[in-house]
């Protein structure tokens, strides 16, 4: 279903899509899905509704946030096994989904009510000078399938609590995760107008939100060629854009670091959502002297992860969201083999019965080469190569030698090190011996053609604000 205007509503087509269980292929249910018409309808249905919210007290606005994340919370285990089914990843995973999403509900609720502004010392004293913060307007949101939860309220929680109202699309294989989260904001009483949904070709609803002089704010995750298009597509508009694009993470370790730790880093910084985030390993730099011991370790935990359907308690991965994303690790793990790189586990699909999905063996990749395609493309799968270094200077160079710049890793015991790796690393998150940096209070955005802005921590809500000066001549 949609939502718009407050009401829950099917496509004036008629028309529906299906949803299918990546693990099983199984279908799971079917959505309206719409296009131009409804788009339309839903930016109309926020532009009317902002009038009203904008000035909507924060405290108000703040209440209702923090009773949808109450909902969220009492609903946690179906809505768990809703982006399980969905999108395959593990349940334990699934659950902390839900507390990371509820987490950005909470916290916006609390920022709302922070949403200072200044006076500024004039230069004359009949001069009173401020500047005051308002709400963008209507916000355009759109969001990928890797977390179908947590990244829709990480982008409508701090729009709705800067007094902004939305238009939704998630991405059209985890539509139910996204008609989930709109349920608790219906539940939670939120007013009409001021979150919408619309589920559809890209294609038809892109255009229509990105063209549209009435929405005034375009926040996006996805791929950075797809960012990059969005924001071609919204300069005739001159919108406010907010861009959480691809990644491509090294993870340094030197030969000072325990190893033991790094490689459990590894895994968690790899492995978790199969390989599907943005903030995902790349690529693992390690120190000559311990680059085979550290393979080895690496192969070994890695060859011992469970492989499953996610609904099961103990699968640790699940399956490849898509067709093409498994055609694309098959071909990195080709183009890694072609190019003389050494295979010290996996580097083939995983078949079980049951499991009609897309299912591919952790990987680990040793002696890869900066020729190989997976040096510098996102693989977005359980797939990584180790390359080797021999001094902090060379890993630096290495490390920052890409058009991305999301998050970065680094292992070692040495604190003067681990601080000059903090100053040197051009990415937006840096994790030194932390495989895990990411949470609610922290910025989470990325430098270079990893995006533009910040979501989450203190600075997640000024993308949704405008700044207004004021000068008062008092005389
Ligand atoms: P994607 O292909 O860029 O799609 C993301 C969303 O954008 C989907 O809802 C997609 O819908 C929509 N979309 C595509 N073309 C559009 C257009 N012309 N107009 C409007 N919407 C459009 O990315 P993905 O494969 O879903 O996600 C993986 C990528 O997201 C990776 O590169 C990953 O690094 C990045 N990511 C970044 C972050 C971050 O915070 N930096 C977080 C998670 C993921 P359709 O599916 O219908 O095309």
């Amino acid at each position: 279903m949609l939502y718009i205007n407050g009401e829950w509503r099917k496509a004036r087509s008629g028309k529906e899509a299906e949803v299918r269980n990546p693990a099983t292929g199984e279908r799971i249910g079917r959505v309206a899905w719409c296009g131009k018409q409804e788009t339309e309808e839903a930016i109309q249905s926020a532009d009317t509704a902002f009038q009203k919210w904008k000035r909507v007290p924060a405290g108000k606005r703040s209440a209702y946030l923090l009773k949808a994340a109450s909902i969220m919370k009492e609903k946690a285990e179906e809505l768990a096994e809703t982006i399980t089914t969905e999108m395959g990843k593990p349940i334990s995973e699934a659950r902390r989904e839900i507390q990371t999403a509820t987490g950005y509900l909470e916290w916006f609720a609390e920022e709302a009510k922070r949403v200072y502004g200044d006076t500024v010392p004039a230069s004359q004293n009949d001069k009173q000078l401020m500047v005051l913060k308002e709400p963008v307007g209507v916000t355009a949101a759109i969001t990928p399938w890797n977390f179908p939860m947590s990244m829709v309220t990480r982008k409508i929680a701090p729009a709705i609590a800067a007094g902004c109202t939305v238009v939704l699309k998630p991405a059209p294989v985890t539509p139910l995760s996204a008609i989930r989260v709109f349920e608790c904001l219906h539940e939670a009483g939120l007013p009409k107008g001021v979150a919408n949904l619309v589920i559809g070709p890209a294609e038809e609803i892109g255009p229509v939100l990105t063209k549209s002089p009435v929405v005034r704010k375009l926040t996006f995750t996805g791929s950075t060629a797809v960012g990059k298009k969005l924001i071609r597509d919204s300069a005739d508009t001159v919108k406010k854009v907010s861009m959480e694009l691809g990644g491509h993470a090294p993870f340094i370790v030197f030969a000072d670091a325990d190893l033991e730790r790094a490689v459990q880093g590894a895994i968690d910084a790899k492995f978790v959502n199969n390989g599907q985030t943005c903030i995902c390993v790349n690529r693992i730099y390690v120190e000559e002297k311990v680059a085979d011991e550290f393979g080895r370790m690496l192969a070994a935990k890695a060859s011992a992860l469970k492989i499953g359907n996610g609904l099961n308690e103990d699968t640790e991965l699940g399956p490849l969201i898509h067709h093409f994303a498994f055609e694309k690790v098959q071909a990195h793990v080709r183009d890694a083999i072609e190019k003389n790189g050494v295979i010290l586990c996996g580097g083939k699909p995983y078949k079980a019965e049951g499991l009609e999905g897309f299912f591919y063996e952790p990987t680990v990749i040793h002696h890869a080469n900066e020729e190989m395609k997976i040096a510098t493309e996102e693989t977005f799968g359980p797939v990584v190569p180790i390359f080797s270094f021999q001094d902090e200077q060379e890993v630096i160079e290495k490390a920052n030698r890409t058009r991305y710049g999301l998050a970065a890793y680094c292992y070692t015991n040495d604190l003067g090190r681990g601080l000059r790796m903090m100053n040197e690393l051009e990415y937006g998150i840096v994790g030194i011996n932390d495989a895990a940096p990411v949470t609610v209070q922290g910025p989470f955005g990325g430098y270079k053609e990893s995006g533009i802005g910040r979501e989450g921590g203190k600075s997640g809500i000024l993308e949704y604000l405008e700044e207004k000066y004021v000068s008062i001549r008092m005389m």
